[in-house]
């Protein structure tokens, strides 16, 4: 299978793409998010192989914006599980989440406000456009924030035809159409014709890129499933994997081996 996919890479590179999740794969694991970087060589190396293959693509559950400022113009960038990516150096909606722009605002709003009400100290409302993320991680009661702020969004949600999703010490209110990772693997290897796609994760989260690999494979193409190990990613993740590469910084080897072949 490996191999399968390394012929098509040196035969026909441009019908050969790369996926790959951004913490734990292309940065180490942090304590504060906002602290992630690429590590050294992997935004050269991701450059280099978008030039030479039909597509280097992140698909991350970050914000598009944020990735947009670590990794460049150079690849393509998926956003938030797919519900917002890069296009010409700006961040857009997708097609599937646009029509709820206007709702999901009026709904940022309205959790503003009743967290405000509220008034629970340590809670943090995020917007990203196409996700509103209640955090109560800092509230110094946490369990009882949740509780409250899971009626809050579940009341927003309900009235706006949206969805409430419990996260760790998150609750999210988002659009009720079904994204992942996987449908944006499935999704840019069908627009690319890709004959070979790799996908290259650390997380539970990345299964399901793992199943869309499985997808893909059983079209006949050829496919890498790459797990990188770290104190955190789960066995069924490794077992599952093709390849298993120790870290970022053999993420980066893993991918400059492309380039080599
Ligand atoms: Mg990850």
């Amino acid at each position: 299978m490996t191999d399968d996919f390394r012929a098509v890479v040196a035969s026909n590179p441009d019908r050969a793409g790369v996926f790959l999740d951004f913490d734990g794969t292309v940065s180490e694991i942090v304590e504060m998010p906002s602290d992630a970087r690429p590590v050294e060589g992997a935004r050269a190396v991701l450059g280099e192989l978008a030039r030479r293959l039909a597509i280097v693509s992140i698909v991350s559950g970050r914000s598009a914006g944020q990735l947009l400022g670590w990794l460049g113009r150079d690849i393509e960038i998926w956003g938030l599980h797919g519900a917002e990516h890069v296009v010409e150096g700006r961040v857009e909606l997708s097609d599937f989440v646009a029509p709820y722009a206007d709702v999901m605002a009026e709904a940022r709003a309205e959790l503003e406000k009743r967290c405000a009400e509220l008034g629970l100290p340590g809670v943090l409302v995020e917007d990203k456009a196409a996700i509103v993320g209640l955090h109560y991680r800092n509230a110094p009661v946490a369990e009882d924030a949740g509780v409250k702020l899971e009626a809050i969004a579940t009341d927003v949600a309900r009235a706006r035809g949206l969805k409430m999703l419990p996260g760790r010490m998150v609750i999210e209110v988002k659009p009720p159409v079904e994204f992942s990772k996987a449908d944006v693997v499935l999704r840019l290897a069908s627009e690319h014709d890709l004959g070979a796609a790799a996908f290259l994760g650390d997380d539970v989260g990345d299964l399901r890129a793992f199943d869309a690999l499985d997808e893909l494979a059983s079209r006949g193409v050829a496919t890498v499933r790459v797990g990188v190990r770290s104190d955190e990613s789960p066995p069924e993740l490794l077992e599952r994997a093709d390849e298993v590469v120790d870290g970022p910084e053999a993420t980066v080897a893993w991918l400059r081996s492309l380039l080599a072949d």
